[in-house]
C-alpha cells in the first residue's frame, strides 16, 4: 500500500484486522477486507441484545467476504443464525454486499433508509412513501456504473464478469442475494438495537439514501461513510441529487448539531473517533477550498474547460480517474447552480467557465 513513495496509509486504507474489539459498551467492531476505491477494510459493527445480534454494514457481495464475516462473528461466539437485523447505512456494495446472504441464512430483517435503492433500480422504490427528498434530477437515476457519464468524460471500466453479476442482480435480486430492505426508516424514526434506542438521521450527499444512527442516551453515532475520520467522503456527480455537494454540506450540519453530545463516532472505515463537530468542520473546509481552487483554475485556464481538465488540476496523478472526475463534476455543478459558473453542453463533453 505504501509502495515506493513511502506514503503512510490513512486509517481507512489499513488492511482489515482479524481482531474483533469492543468500541463502546456492548458494541463490537469487526473489520472486513475490501479492495474498493482504495480503501482497505469496512467496519461491521455488532450489537448484541437478548434476542440475538444486529450487524451494521456486512461487507462486499460474494462468498469470500461472507466467509470472513462468518469467521469474525464466530470468533466473537456468534453464529450467523443469531443475526436478527442487518443495518445497511447506504447503497454502496462494501456496505450492503453481505446483507442478502445473512438474511438468506438467518432470516434477519434488512434495515435501511427509506430511499435505499441500488443505482440500477428505478428512482422511486415501489410501494414506498417518499418524503423529505432534496431536489433531484432525473437522468442519472436508474443506471449501471459503466453507462456514459452525464458530463461526457471517461467511463468506468468494468470486467465482463462484474457487469454480468450486476445485470443478473437487477433481474434476479433474490437469487443473487441483492439486498431487499424489509424495514425502511424515515428521518427521525427510532429503532432499538443492542439495548440502545437509535434515532435515524437521513444524511444524503455521499449517496441520497445515506443513514446515520444516533444513540442520544449513550452519545454514540454510527456515522457510516458520511463522516470519516481522516479521508473526506466521496461526493460524486453520479447522483440523483440535483446538487449533491450542497446536500452533503447540509447533512454535515445536521449531524454536527448533535456533535457536542456525541462522545464517540463509529465510522464505516477507519477508527472510532471523538470530536465529531471538529471533523465535520474540517470536511466542510476541504470542500470550500476545493471550490476556491476550481474558481482560480477556471481563471487560469481562461476558456471553457472540460470536467477532466479541471479534475487534473484538483487531483494528484495518483488519484486521477473517473471517481476524481465525478467529484470534480459535483463541485462544478455546485458552482454553476450557485451562479459562479456557466456550462456549455453542446458539443459534448460539458465545458465550464466562470460566469461574468
Ligand atoms: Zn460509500
Amino acid at each position: 500500500m505504501t509502495g515506493t513513495t513511502g506514503r503512510v496509509p490513512k486509517q481507512e486504507q489499513e488492511q482489515a484486522s482479524d481482531e474483533v474489539t469492543e468500541v463502546a459498551p456492548g458494541i463490537l467492531r469487526a473489520q472486513l477486507p475490501i479492495e474498493f476505491t482504495g480503501l482497505g477494510h469496512v467496519n461491521c459493527y455488532v450489537l448484541e441484545d437478548p434476542d440475538g445480534v444486529a450487524i451494521v454494514d456486512p461487507g462486499l457481495p460474494g462468498p469470500s467476504s461472507f466467509k470472513v464475516l462468518r469467521h469474525r462473528l464466530s470468533a466473537a461466539g456468534i453464529p450467523i443464525k443469531r443475526v436478527h437485523t442487518v443495518v445497511v447505512t447506504h447503497s454502496h456494495p462494501d456496505h450492503f454486499g453481505g446483507a442478502g446472504r445473512v438474511r438468506h441464512e438467518s432470516g434477519a430483517r434488512i434495515v435501511t433508509h427509506q430511499r435505499f435503492r441500488l443505482m440500477w433500480d428505478p428512482l422511486e422504490p415501489p410501494d414506498v412513501d417518499v418524503e423529505d427528498l432534496p431536489e433531484v434530477t432525473e437522468p442519472v437515476g436508474h443506471r449501471f456504473p459503466w453507462d456514459p457519464t452525464p458530463w461526457g468524460g471517461e467511463r468506468m471500466a468494468f470486467s465482463r464478469r462484474r457487469k454480468l453479476a450486476m445485470q443478473a442482480s437487477r433481474r434476479f435480486p433474490r437469487l443473487m442475494h441483492a439486498p431487499v430492505p424489509t424495514v425502511r426508516l424515515s428521518d427521525a424514526d427510532t429503532i432499538s438495537l443492542g439495548g440502545r434506542d437509535w434515532v435515524s438521521i437521513h444524511t444524503p450527499g455521499h449517496t441520497d439514501d445515506h443513514l446515520c444512527l444516533y444513540d442520544p442516551a449513550g452519545g454514540v453515532m454510527l456515522s457510516g461513510d458520511h463522516v470519516l475520520p481522516t479521508i473526506t467522503p466521496h461526493v460524486g456527480g453520479l447522483s440523483p441529487l440535483a446538487d449533491p455537494l450542497a446536500t452533503f454540506m447540509e447533512s454535515l450540519d445536521k449531524v454536527a448539531a448533535y456533535g457536542d453530545d456525541v462522545s464517540v463516532a463509529l465510522p464505516a472505515h477507519g477508527h472510532p473517533f471523538a470530536g465529531l463537530t471538529r471533523r465535520v468542520e474540517a470536511i466542510k473546509q476541504h470542500h470550500v477550498d476545493r471550490l476556491e481552487q476550481l474558481r482560480s483554475a477556471a481563471e487560469q485556464i481562461g476558456r471553457p474547460a472540460t470536467v477532466a481538465e479541471f479534475s487534473r488540476r484538483l487531483f494528484s496523478a495518483r488519484v486521477q480517474g473517473r471517481m476524481a472526475d465525478s467529484e470534480t463534476f459535483a463541485h462544478l455543478e455546485h458552482l454553476r447552480q450557485s451562479g459562479a459558473m456557466t456550462r456549455a453542453t453542446d458539443p459534448s463533453p460539458y465545458r465550464y467557465v466562470l460566469a461574468d
